[in-house]
């Protein structure tokens, strides 16, 4: 990558390995890696990557994301900083560096219900925007009111509507404009009621989900009418290895780290599970974790 300015004041790591900041722990090293903290930082750095002519990719906490053995030839902006969150009665905005987890469990305390579903998926409020995050039946859409985000270097807000919110998609993943903040919807109810709700689905992740292991949730997006982990366990693949990632034993819709694995192991295996299940049931599973390409 060649050389660029960055606005000073802004935290920034050269040939930085992806491997230490995704939930996966693979991945080679961004040529450059930078930690705003604040929204003008982040347009700023926006600014002078777009004017430098610079590579770059907004990341949340990468729960979701698989980076190239090689690494990233650019820039890659990490959004866990921005952390700012306003409580306004019923609705809540929140910048897109905010964990999802964090959010729900101070809307619980608030005694406000809506989020307990995304108490227990690690990401930001950023990426679970743009994959319109679900779990247990909810999903963002069903608590998103509106969202600003960056065209160029101008803010603009979005309004419901204009989400195209689908299955693990929204209008972001066409665009590819940055996620600013987010304001949600949240209903009033009993504080140790929402608690309850979130606690149980927490314990619902620890029993079913191998948290124990670095893993990117679930790899395959969930095929119409069944379950991809059900149709992998059913394909005799639960164990079965490439290098240091496997198919976990404990849930068979997650590949784990088990030490040492590579971007290029967890590829091979999702192919392998891919053709397998396929020749099996005639279903072709669809990756939900996204590949950075360097
Ligand atoms: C143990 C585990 C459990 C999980 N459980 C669930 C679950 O129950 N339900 C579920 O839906 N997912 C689940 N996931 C997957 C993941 O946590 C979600 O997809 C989450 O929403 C990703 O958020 P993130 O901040 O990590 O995004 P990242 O992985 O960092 O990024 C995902 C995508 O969003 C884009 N993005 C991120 N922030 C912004 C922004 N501010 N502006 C524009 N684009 C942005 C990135 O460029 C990337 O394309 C799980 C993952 C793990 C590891």
């Amino acid at each position: 990558m060649q050389d660029f300015w960055i606005p000073e004041n802004i935290k920034i790591l050269k040939n930085e390995p992806l491997s230490r900041h995704c939930s996966m722990r693979t991945g080679g090293p961004a040529a450059a890696a930078a930690f705003p903290k604040t929204i003008p930082s982040l347009t700023e750095l926006v600014r002078t990557a777009n004017e430098q002519n610079i590579r770059y990719l907004i990341v949340g906490n990468a729960t979701n994301l698989l980076f190239d053995d090689r690494g990233f030839d650019g820039l890659i902006i990490f959004t866990g900083g921005l952390r700012g969150v306003l409580w306004n009665a019923n609705t809540v905005t929140a910048e897109c560096g905010v964990s999802v987890t964090a959010l729900a469990r101070e809307a619980a305390a608030r005694g406000l219900s809506g989020l307990e579903f995304a108490y227990g998926i690690p990401g930001t409020v950023g990426g679970a925007v743009y994959m319109n995050a679900g779990a247990y039946g909810s999903e963002i859409a069903d608590v998103l009111v509106s969202s600003d985000y960056l065209r160029g270097c101008d803010v603009f807000t979005r309004g419901y509507c204009a989400h195209a919110f689908a299955y693990r998609s929204s209008i972001y993943r066409k665009t590819g404009e940055v996620i600013l903040r987010a304001v949600f919807s949240l209903v009033p109810g009993d504080p140790s009621e929402i608690r309850a709700r979130s606690k149980k689905h927490m314990s619902s992740r620890r029993e079913s989900q191998p948290l124990e292991y670095p893993n990117a949730g679930s790899i395959f997006k969930r095929p119409p009418c069944a379950y991809a982990g059900a149709l992998i366990e059913q394909a005799g693949l639960k164990g079965k290895r490439v290098g240091g990632a496997e198919v976990s034993e404990k849930h068979a819709g997650f590949i784990v780290n088990r030490g040492g694995a590579t971007t290029e192991d967890i590829l091979r295996l999702i192919e392998l599970v891919r053709e397998d299940v396929f020749r099996k049931t005639g279903i072709l599973l669809e990756p939900e974790v996204i590949r950075i390409p360097y």
